[in-house]
């Protein structure tokens, strides 16, 4: 492509509204333009990204054994119905009516459509397993759109959905979409992890986001410093608790203490003279209409994720002052486990205390020396706390970090949940009808050309990879009105692309440092820069974007040496 054609336009200054990397260098770069909040359009340049990731889908899709389907982006709400979702999804559901006052959406993702679809089609064991995908634009309205196309609220997605017989084939399912997951973001140059997932209301281990690190990342993730264990933060488990030792100490009177206006941790540790491991903190949850109390140590936090699937609840919210008042009989910054009118669930953190402070139920009081079974009764134990840096690897105990990483996909082992609800059942080998079991595979394709910028940038702009770079060569003639190199540079221009390499001539009439800038920006690998004195010794200048180093190559080599650079970045398959 010649530049002086391209719509290309590039800008020098930073977008004030843009707050992470990668959406400034897009805008800059004019790979997209926003047409309304989280509504972007891709120009020719983030195109042919987009078009570059989504082949290495496709490829590593069709290897794993999945075929692409396209399904429409206008569902009706009766399929909704039927899967329960029309209800339970709420605002980020775009709904409208057509003209029949028939009800609809916009598709935020596929489940119940090609649900539909399989039940119809599919009806014996014979015709399974099936693994079904397409490329597609979704919507989900966003209640705060930002960090341009990273979290927007129309987006193209890779979905893919299997279907088989029994748990086994949904693992073997599974782990090839895994593996598939794996090489898909290896090939599109990025360092990420998988890390364990919440699985809600399904339950099971069977879930996994994939995450790029960076620090811009939403997603908050732990890792273990020696084996393979890595979670999101909302899922990490804790250290099992029956390896601590059990602290041998005197178990001493209760005593009720005057704590007049004292309700925070802080408070009450400077008042009583005590540090926050010595405190416990009564939370007062109400899980679908019913008061919970959660007794957790006053150093660590709550983890409401944790809770809502140990609780087994739908709705889970903090408890109001009414409802904290009913249930501990005095205004918040006092409940405690003594007298309480509640179940008590306690976290594992609770297990060795002795001794502990605790609010007395009882406004402007605490007591000291709590100690459970002799002072109040506890439900159950739960690990239902948030994991700290100072925890260890729930597998393996050895020291774990944090890490902050953008999602890019996400694979779920989904069970009966869609099929019993749409009832997508097949006959299997005994002559009974069961169930399939499904898995749903998700890649955010923009937010994965986002994630890589993230990664591949800086101060001068983009770092493309070679594999999803727009273009692999921009031709920078120093100066295009010099004849000699005019002509060297068509012939160059047309020989490469002859070649299959995908090439940009710059020939547009502009100072040297203004192309060099341009391409810089828009983060071409190679740049293959003609200068009238390195000519006239038969060479030229080729530049990589990502070391910066600029190798020397004679002018009669520099076509083989181009494609054979591009051949080996992009990998032989
Ligand atoms: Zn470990």
């Amino acid at each position: 492509m010649r530049y002086s054609e391209m719509f290309l336009p590039t800008g020098r200054e930073t977008p004030s509204d843009a707050e992470v990397i990668s959406h400034q260098l897009m805008l800059r770069a004019g790979m997209i333009r926003k047409l309304t909040s989280g509504i972007y359009s891709y120009l020719p340049l983030g195109y042919r990204v987009i078009k570059k990731v989504e082949q290495i889908v496709r490829e590593e899709m069709d290897r794993a054994g999945a075929q692409e389907v396209f399904m429409p982006a206008v569902q009706p709400a009766e399929i909704w119905m039927e899967s329960g979702r029309w209800k339970m999804y709420g605002k980020e559901l775009l709904r409208f009516k057509d003209r029949n006052n028939r009800e609809f959406c916009i598709g935020p993702t596929h489940e119940e459509v090609i649900t539909e679809i399989v039940r119809n089609e599919i009806q014996t064991y014979r015709q399974l397993p099936k693994n079904l995908y397409q490329i597609q634009t979704k919507f989900r309205d966003e209640i705060r759109p930002r960090f341009g196309v990273m979290r927007c609220r129309e987006f193209g997605m890779k979905d893919a959905y299997s279907f088989d017989v029994d748990e086994r084939g949904a693992e073997i399912s599974y782990g090839k979409m895994f593996e598939a997951y794996t090489r898909i973001f290896s090939r599109c140059g990025l360092q990420f992890r998988p890390v364990e997932a919440d699985t809600g209301s399904i339950g099971g281990s069977f879930s996994h986001e994939f995450l790029v690190t960076a620090d811009s990342g939403e997603d908050g993730m732990v890792y273990c410093t020696s084996c393979d264990y890595a979670a999101n933060l909302e899922k990490a488990e804790i250290d099992r608790p029956e390896k601590y030792e059990v602290e041998e100490s005197e178990l001493l009177p209760v005593e009720e203490v005057y704590t007049p206006d004292v309700r925070t941790i802080e408070e009450v540790c400077q008042f009583l003279d005590v540090t926050a491991r010595d405190v416990v903190k009564t939370l007062i949850f109400v899980a679908d209409d019913s008061p919970i109390a959660v007794l957790i140590r006053g150093d660590v936090e709550v983890n409401e994720i944790k809770l809502r699937n140990y609780l087994g609840c739908d709705s889970l919210e903090l408890a109001t002052d009414d409802i904290v008042f009913e249930v501990t009989s005095s205004p918040k910054g006092f409940a405690g486990g003594i007298g309480i009118k509640s179940d008590i669930i306690a976290d594992y953190s609770l297990i060795n205390m002795k001794n502990f402070v605790m609010g007395a139920n009882k406004e402007n009081y605490h007591v000291k020396n709590c100690n459970m079974e002799r002072d109040f009764a506890v439900k159950d134990f739960a690990d239902v706390r948030m994991i700290e840096e100072t925890d260890t690897c729930p597998r393996c105990d050895s020291p774990i970090k944090f890490a902050r990483g953008i999602e890019v996909g996400h694979v779920f082992k989904l069970g009966t949940k869609y099929s019993k609800a749409m009832k997508a059942t097949f006959l299997d080998k005994d002559g009974k009808d069961k169930y399939m079991i499904m898995g749903c595979y998700g890649i955010g394709i923009g937010r994965t050309a986002a994630a890589c910028i993230e990664q591949n940038h800086d101060n001068d702009g983009i770092i493309w990879p070679l594999s999803i770079a727009p273009y692999h060569v921009i031709i920078t003639p120093v100066n295009i009105n010099d004849e000699k190199i005019a002509t060297v540079a068509e012939k160059l221009y047309a020989d490469l692309e002859k070649r299959g390499v995908e090439v940009i001539l710059d020939d547009r009439d502009e100072r040297a440092g203004v192309k060099f800038k341009d391409a810089d920006l828009i983060g071409i690998p190679l740049r293959i820069t003609l200068g009238s004195k390195k000519l006239s010794e038969g060479k030229v200048e080729v530049k990589f974007r990502k070391s910066k180093d600029v190798d020397e190559v004679a002018l009669y080599n520099v076509e083989d040496f181009i494609v054979k650079t591009v051949h080996e970045g992009l990998g032989e398959r």
